[in-house]
């Protein structure tokens, strides 16, 4: 029996979705609707079968609205979308804070604990649950799943996630490392062992999730023990908007120069990172600066490499043997300038990179030279593949036994 999952990605504005076969992996629809609840414009719906997308424009005022233009765009585009073909829905989750290890199939309790987790994810466990909500009116009767974005790294031990502040903080406002991206994390690790041919309780993987926000983990035999985002993810790697590791005195001092707390947000959350360095957060533009010989843009491609190479390195010595370095992402599975800086940072570790593999091949493929102590490869992300395989396995009842 095949177990088609309905995968809903319900941002504050927006809802993205793909219908998946999870056994095959096979996608049999793809959406996004943007700009919902927005006064000044319309929403824009996009809905793709079989390479052929029709886009229109409607009133969306909110998630309810949404789903119900997507139910449209099934039945009047197909694939059809009956109680009985559709197998389940997973939603993804960004907060589950230290209460999820693992999907939950949603009812009372599940979105009780989401809400609670709000003041973690003020952006977007709400977003989250307005499309739970909104998918639950839909399809009543079609069970339906979350897949936390956190879960994947409830397994840090103490010393990784414990931030050394007071007590009050970590036990009264929950401050400690929860690490996102996990669904990401979760499935590239798995992937590369299988690209090796090995067990993955076997292999020990540094996954580096590169796009606009960008986290890296460390993954000892399918088992999460270390990651850069932390209580939010703003933690960690220079990303394309956001700083990451930052001085935790900066606030103080900016406060002390006048800088409000609203204004210090904005500018973590939106103009730091790639963008507070050279002005774009767009790294095709920043490589063809760097090409072009920008002194901005040259700096940005060495500190991002700089940190990157740093997390490798210390993540090599938490797991103690490192088996291979992933590359996924908008950058890490497309920008070859980037992956070449790193992997020529890490000669300590024995790395050598393959010129002409990192350049171009297969979208799944090793990208250093066969003496390379250590293999690095491109492993394309597939976070909706991996929703709908949790969401399947938590709702699929396995066949009788005969
Ligand atoms: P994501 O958040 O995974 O969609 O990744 C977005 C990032 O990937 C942006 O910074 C894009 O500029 C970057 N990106 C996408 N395609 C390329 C490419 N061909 N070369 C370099 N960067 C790319």
């Amino acid at each position: 029996m095949t177990a088609l999952v309905l995968v809903l990605n319900a941002g504050s504005s927006s809802l993205k979705y793909q219908l998946v076969d999870a056994d095959t992996g096979a996608v049999a629809a793809v959406g996004l609707l943007e700009r919902i609840g927005e006064s000044e414009a319309r929403a824009v719906a996009r809905h793709t079968v079989l390479g052929v997308t029709t886009t229109r424009e409607a009133d969306v005022p909110d998630h309810a609205a949404a789903i119900a233009l997507v139910l449209e765009a099934f039945t009047t585009h197909g694939p059809a979308l009956t109680a009985t073909s559709l197998t389940a829905v997973g939603h993804r989750v960004v907060h589950g804070g230290d209460r999820f290890r693992s999907p939950a199939l949603l009812d009372g309790q599940v979105i009780a604990a989401i809400e609670d987790l709000v003041p973690l994810a003020p952006l977007h466990n709400p977003a989250n649950l307005a499309g739970i909500r909104a998918a639950q009116a839909a399809f009543p009767d079609t069970p339906q799943v979350a897949v936390f974005d956190t879960a994947f790294h409830q397994s840090l031990p103490p010393h990784a996630y414990t931030y050394a502040v007071p007590r009050v903080w970590r036990e009264r406002h929950r401050v400690r490392r929860y690490g996102f991206h996990g669904t990401s994390h979760a499935y590239v690790s798995r992937r590369t062992a299988v690209l090796l041919g090995r067990d993955p309780a076997e292999v020990n993987v540094v996954v580096l999730h590169l796009g606009n926000g960008a986290s890296a983990a460390a993954v000892q035999g399918g088992v999460c023990i270390d990651t850069s985002m932390g209580l939010s993810p703003l933690e960690g790697l220079v990303m394309g908007t956001r700083p990451g590791d930052l001085d935790p005195a900066l606030p103080t001092h900016l406060a002390r120069q006048g800088v409000s707390l609203a204004d210090y947000d904005h500018a973590l959350q939106s103009d730091s990172g790639l963008r507070g360095l050279t002005g774009t957060n767009d790294f095709r533009e920043i490589i063809a600066r760097v090409d072009a010989g920008d002194p901005d843009a040259e700096l940005a491609l060495d500190i991002v490499s700089y940190r990157l190479a740093k997390y490798v390195g210390s993540y090599a010595v938490a797991l103690g043997r490192l088996d291979a370095l992933a590359f996924t992402a908008g950058i890490g599975e497309n920008a070859p300038r980037l992956r070449a800086e790193v992997i020529g940072r890490l000669g300590l570790l024995g790395m050598r990179l393959d010129v002409a593999r990192n350049d171009s091949g297969p979208p799944e493929r090793v990208i250093t030279s066969e003496d390379s102590a250590i293999p690095a490869w491109v492993v394309p992300t597939n976070e909706e593949l991996e929703i709908a395989r949790q969401t399947a396995a938590l709702t699929v009842s396995p066949p009788a036994s005969p």
